[in-house]
């Protein structure tokens, strides 16, 4: 019997990888387009000021290929190149949320040879134009499906173009996940947060906003919380949860056939259910 399905999601920028994409596209080849952005990014929302530093990188002479190279540099810790890889092997979709965009994302999973491990990415679109300059296409508006609301401005808390919340809640109603496994650092990442359920695994970075976020929620996460410093530590959490995921659906199994056995002794259905809990007190799951 194949494991139990179970879906993991992965923010990209500071998550998957070790630093924010955007940033160190900028910082390799333009410093003041790199202060441009912190100038910007209090008055814009982040996707549309990328377009506009984009097209100005491209403005500056900055070739593709030059890009490409930055991109390349980005950092993605063999801690969490192992966990892609203990995700598929446990038979789990897994899914990358991010405010990114496409170009960035696809490059640097091939990049890092794990790009096939990855069954759906969900962010920004972006293309190459005949100029090789980037055009993102940041026109939909997934906020609109918000329901956090930022408990001192009353706004959604959500960009107009990424609800990552909306994002989780429409793969939840495609499929049915026995648990889910998130892994992010940022803002955008408390929405999805609240849509997790109490099987589910919240891993929080520490250090960073989403931490912040939810210590000060606390108790409107209904998954259970784990907070992280490295890939190290999601490599752990991963091992721990998908042991104690295979462990219950081993349980499981047992159980059916146990069922099956008593039935065929002759045993009322009604009493098996009894002797089930009988059995599984006497080897508790709970150490995990
Ligand atoms: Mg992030
Ligand atoms: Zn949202």
């Amino acid at each position: 019997m194949p494991n139990p399905k179970a879906l993991v999601v992965f923010d990209f920028d500071w998550s998957l990888v070790d630093e924010d994409s955007d940033c160190i596209v900028l910082e390799k080849l333009s410093k003041p387009l790199r202060m441009k952005m912190d100038k910007l990014q209090h008055s814009m929302e982040w996707i549309d000021m990328m377009a506009v530093l984009l097209k100005e990188l491209h403005s500056a002479g900055i070739t593709r290929s030059q890009i490409e190279s930055a991109l390349s540099s980005v950092p993605m810790h063999p801690s969490m190149v192992s966990c892609l890889h203990m995700a598929k092997h446990h038979n789990a979709d897994i899914i990358i949320v991010s405010d990114a965009n496409t170009i960035w994302i696809d490059h640097i999973l091939t990049h890092y040879g794990v790009h096939h491990l990855v069954d759906k990415i969900i962010t920004n679109h972006a293309e190459w134009d005949a100029g090789n300059c980037i055009a993102i296409d940041s026109n939909t508006h997934s906020q609109q499906n918000c329901n956090t609301i930022h408990s001192t401005t009353g706004e959604k808390m959500c960009n107009r173009n990424l609800c990552k919340g909306h994002e989780l809640r429409q793969l939840l109603n495609l499929r049915e996940y026995d648990n889910v496994v998130y892994v992010g650092d940022g803002v955008n990442d408390y929405c999805p947060s609240l849509q997790l359920r109490d099987t589910d695994v919240v891993c929080v970075r520490k250090g960073r906003t989403l931490e912040k976020l939810i210590i000060d929620n606390y108790s409107n996460v209904r998954a259970e919380i784990k907070f992280w410093n490295d890939a190290d530590d999601v490599l752990e959490i991963f091992s721990n949860v998908f042991t104690r995921t295979r462990l219950k659906s081993e349980e499981k199994e047992r159980n059916a056939s146990t069922r099956m056995w008593y039935l065929a002794k002759g045993m009322v259905a009604e009493n098996i259910p009894r002797i089930l809990s009988l059995n599984r007190a006497a080897k508790p799951l709970e150490h995990l």
